[in-house]
Order: structure tokens, then sequence, then C-alpha cells
């Protein structure tokens, strides 16, 4: 039996066979023909079929994720009904008498070109639906079948290079039993979303995952990384027991839904819940959550085709704020650069995208994009309770550039007579220069929460999706440690408080070590509140505390971890 290697991404085991996710390359040659009438009416079947096809997708698309993003298929029809393009082909099949797929490829890749040289992002953008619905019609003439996700109907796991966040939330877990991609952490946000939709992943195994083949049958634990390929039947019953202990153990964690989260020694804290939409709300509900401690905005704007306007973000905001009331809803302003790219607009090509035009920044050098978003927060204040997150802050000007602008929009609304509630204004402490600084922010802010997947990114100089250097991705390093306890001794000493909406948040080993520092909020995928609260129970605060002398005096990340793994085994033994 081989095993393969990857980073744990969302727990728990699944056995299935393989579904690779890998767009074949198509081989489109020039053929002189003698009959062109044949290829003409190869190119009218193909076309015919295509649409079928797209019809298809629409319907599923409409039944399952809704109008909104079921409308992608409606600019992929125009392009195939497009009598421009269908022109220019059938005239080079006529005058040049060649095969139709050859004409099709070399007139639809002009109209990608053409796209691409417009200036209108959006207009830009309709080249990659040129490519798409090319690549479906060439597959057809070439009798080629095409892998769509939503049409994935009997179980399998999907290897694939990557998922993006709208692929992902296409994956129906009845049929989808888990994924394997050969890029990315367990902070990509392909993992993040494996997590919210409860599905076993397994991220970063590399490219050996594509030398296997489609009808194997494999097994993966999410929990481990570890995938084993055609698993025999004594390791499928090792894992199906294992499986059985993690659903006791998860009966066990449900009777902690309704409790409130507080150590042993009865200190209190609170355990929230991290979403992308509001369809989300579902986990929150479902496990318990005491506030929405990261509401990631960014997804409004990734899965529309414009920027959202202030109307559509208000309806959104003010939907979570009303269902979360009289609990709090942090709401972070667009974080969208680095790894999250935007249909409708062109981010400028930069050799370090996580380094640049990313977050508040592109907010700061747009403004209309802050004002617009903050106007749309600031009427929703009304109805709940609201924080507002900025994220990406590295220095003090940044932030009283950001508080001034959102207090000009808060006198212009009140101005309007809109109604306008309570909120805070916090930041993602997420740059080493804010932990740095940490006092000196504390001073202006309400509240710190600080995003540990970035913090461990910046801090270790480690891009949190390269394979190659993620071994210096290390939660357990003293260095991120004591820039989290900085931040939270900074927030107390000025009566603010701290959450972690990091992942690090959930990693149960440094549960102990939050609660000796005395976090005011743990934020996470929902499916991990449970699972928390539980252990922060059988933690002795003053216990705890004793912890972090020893921990922050460690060189290392694997002495912490050690040290972390046996208190964890005492106190749930
Ligand atoms: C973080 O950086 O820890 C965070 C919560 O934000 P994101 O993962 O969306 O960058
Ligand atoms: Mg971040």
């Amino acid at each position: 039996m081989k095993k393969l290697n990857g980073i744990a991404a969302s727990e728990g085991i699944a056995v299935a066979k393989i579904y690779k996710l890998k767009q074949e390359k198509l081989d489109v040659k020039k053929i002189k023909v003698l009959d062109y009438n044949g290829e003409i009416e190869k190119l009218n079947n193909a076309l015919d079929q295509a649409q079928i096809q797209i019809n298809d997708l629409k319907t599923k698309a409409l039944k399952k994720l809704g109008q909104e993003k079921a409308e992608i298929f409606d600019a992929h029809l125009q392009i195939l009904k497009d009598p421009e393009l269908k022109n220019q082909i059938l005239d080079k099949i006529k005058s040049e008498k060649i095969n139709a797929s050859f004409a099709f490829d070399f007139v639809a890749k002009n109209f990608q070109e053409i796209f691409l040289q417009m200036d209108d992002p959006y207009m830009k953008e309709r080249a990659s639906d040129v490519k798409d619905v090319s690549y479906r019609v060439l597959s057809i003439l070439l009798g080629k079948k095409i892998k769509d996700l939503s049409l994935i109907n009997n179980e399998v796991i999907i290897l694939a290079h990557d998922l993006t966040p709208s692929q992902t939330s296409q994956l129906n877990a009845k049929f989808v039993k888990g994924f394997v991609t050969e890029i990315g952490g367990k902070t990509s946000h392909s993992a993040i979303m494996a997590r919210t939709l409860q599905i076993p992943a397994i991220v970063g195994v590399g490219n050996k995952i594509f030398d296997l083949d489609d009808d194997k049958e494999i097994l993966i634990d999410g929990k481990t990384g570890i995938l084993i390929i055609n698993p025999d039947k004594e390791t499928k019953n090792l894992y199906k027991k294992q499986a059985e202990r993690d659903l006791l153990l998860k009966q066990e964690e449900l009777t902690f839904k309704q409790k409130i989260s507080q150590s042993k020694d009865g200190w209190k804290t609170k355990i929230a819940a991290n979403i992308g939409s509001p369809e989300d709300l579902n986990g929150y509900h479902k496990f318990g959550a005491e506030g929405i401690g990261l509401f990631r905005s960014e997804f409004l704007y990734m899965e529309s085709d414009h920027w959202p306007t202030e109307e559509e973000q208000f309806l959104a905001y003010k939907k979570v704020l009303e269902e979360v009331k009289p609990n709090f809803t942090i709401i972070r302003t667009l974080d969208i650069g680095g790894d999250k790219t935007l249909k409708y607009y062109q981010f400028p090509k930069e050799m370090n995208p996580f380094l640049g035009y990313r977050a508040i920044r592109v907010q700061l050098d747009q403004k209309k994009l802050l004002i617009t978003q903050i106007r749309a927060l600031l009427r929703a204040s009304y109805y709940g309770n609201l924080g507002i997150n900025i994220p990406m802050i590295a220095t003090i000007n940044e932030f009283k550039e950001v508080k001034s602008i959102i207090k000009k929009v808060e006198n212009d609304l009140i101005k309007e007579g809109k109604k306008i509630g309570q909120y805070k204004l916090g930041i993602m402490v997420e740059i080493p220069s804010a932990v740095i600084l940490a006092e000196k922010f504390a001073k202006y802010v309400d509240y710190f929460s600080i995003g540990t997947n970035d913090l461990i990114q910046y801090t270790f100089a480690v891009d949190r999706m390269s394979k190659s250097v993620s071994y210096l991705y290390q939660p357990f390093n003293p260095a991120i440690l004591e820039s989290i306890k900085k931040v939270i001794d900074s927030s107390h000493k000025y009566g603010k408080w701290t959450a972690i909406c990091g992942e690090m948040a959930s990693e149960e080993k440094l549960a102990p070590l939050f609660v000796g520092m005395g976090l005011d909020e743990f934020s996470m995928s929902a499916t991990a509140v449970l699972k928390i609260r539980r252990i922060i129970s059988k933690i002795d605060k003053k216990d705890a505390e004793k912890l972090i002398e020893k921990v922050l005096n460690f060189e290392t990340a694997e002495q912490v971890e050690d040290l972390l793994t046996k208190y964890l085994q005492k106190i749930l033994n």
C-alpha cells in the first residue's frame, strides 16, 4: 500500500475512487478537407451540444447556487450564439477548406486576445469566459469529455491542482467525499472552505497526485494529512474504528452546544464563528457559536460579477447582524489581493502580491470602494451589534486615515437622515509592525483581532500557499506566541480586548496557552467551536498561566508543541 503525505486541511476520513480534475490539453491540428460542408455540420452540431450542456449546468447551478452564480452560464450562452464569432469560423472553414476544430480554435483565440487587450477590467475578464466556452466546444469537436464538478453523481475524492473558492463551494458533499490538492496550505482558501463544508481534505501533496489513475480507490485522513492508495481491508477497518471513535467524541462535544465557554475554574471567554457569506450562518447556529468573530466580506465581492453596490452589501450585512443579535458580528472590510482575485477587476502585476496591493491598501487608494462599503456597514449597524475590522493595517497613520473616513461617512449618513447604530472599530493584527506598535494602537482601537494566518506568513517571510517552504509555517514557534501575548497584554492595559480569528484559534494544543494569556475571544470555522469549548472546560486557568513562561523560554516550535501535546493529554485524561 503506497502512501502520500500532505497538509491536513479538513478533518475526517474518506474512502472513495479518484476523480482527477485535470484539464486535458487539447491537440488541435490543421487539416485540409475536400468537403467543407461536413465540417460546417460538425461545427453546428458541436455548438448545439455545447448549448445543451451549458443549459444543463445553468439549471443545476440555479437550483444549488442561486440566481447570481448561475448568471455566469448566461454569459457563456451569449458567446456561443455570437454571430460575429460564428461567421468568422465559417469563413475560415470555407475559404481555407480546413477542419472545423482548427478554424474554431483560431477564431476563438483571436476573440480572447481582443478581450484581453481591452482596458475595461470587466471586458478583459470576458476573455476567460471565451476560453471556457471554447474549451467546451473544442472538446466536443475532438470527442473529449469535460469534467464538470457539478455533474459528479457518484462517490469520489477529487484530486486537483487547487480548487478556487467558487469551485469548492459547488462541491456536493453527498458525492464528493473529500479532496486532495497539489498546492496550498492549511490556511489556503480551499482548505478553509473544506472545513466550512465539513469535507475531509488534504492539501499541498505535490504533483505526485497526478500519477494516480482515475479508477484507483484511495483513503484520506484529513486529520493527519495521510493519503493511502488502494487501502487493504485491514487498513480500512482500522480507519473505520477511528472514525467511530471520532463520532463518539463528536457526540460528547455536542453536549457543549448550549453551554457558555469557560474554563474549569470559571474563567469566561467567547468562541465565535468565522463566516464568508450570510449562508454560512447555518454553522453558527448549528454549533452554538457566541457571535461572528470574522465575516470575510471579500467573498461577496468574489462571487459577484461587478463591484457589489451599497444596497447589495447593506442587505447582506443587515441579514447577518439581525440574525446574530444580541451577539456581536465583526465584519472585515474588503481583503482582496494576494491569492484572492476578482472577475471584474485587473490587479496590477506585482512580484509579490501578498506584499503588495492588497486589502486596506486597495481601499485607501480607491477610496470610493471604502466609502461604499462603510456606508453599507454603518447603515446595517442599526440592525445589530457591529464590529468593523480593518485588514492589513501596518501603520498608525493608515488606521487614523481609515478612522477619519469612517467618521466622515457617519456624519454624511446622519445628515442624509439614515438610521445608524453603535459600532466598534478594530484592526486585524496580521503584520509584525502592528504587533510591535500594539501598545500605541491600543489607545485608538476598540479591539484587536489577530489574523494568525497572515501573521505567521509575514513574521517568518513564508508564503502561506507555498509547499516548498511550509516547514517555516510555524504556529508553535515562540516568536508567534510572544507576539500574541504582547497584543493581548497591550489591549488589556488600555481596557480593550483581543480576539484571534486566524486558524491558530482552533488548534486544540494551543487552547491552554491562550486561556493562560486571557484571550477574550476565539473565532474559528463553526465546525471547530464545540471541540475548543470542550477543551477549555477542562483547563484550569491558574495552572495554564504557568505554561506561558515555560513556553516563551523555549527556542523552537518543536519544544513548544511537545510540551503542549503532553499538557493536553494530561488534562483530557
Ligand atoms: C488571517 O490572516 O489570519 C485571517 C483570519 O485572514 P485571512 O485568512 O482571510 O487572510
Ligand atoms: Mg489575513
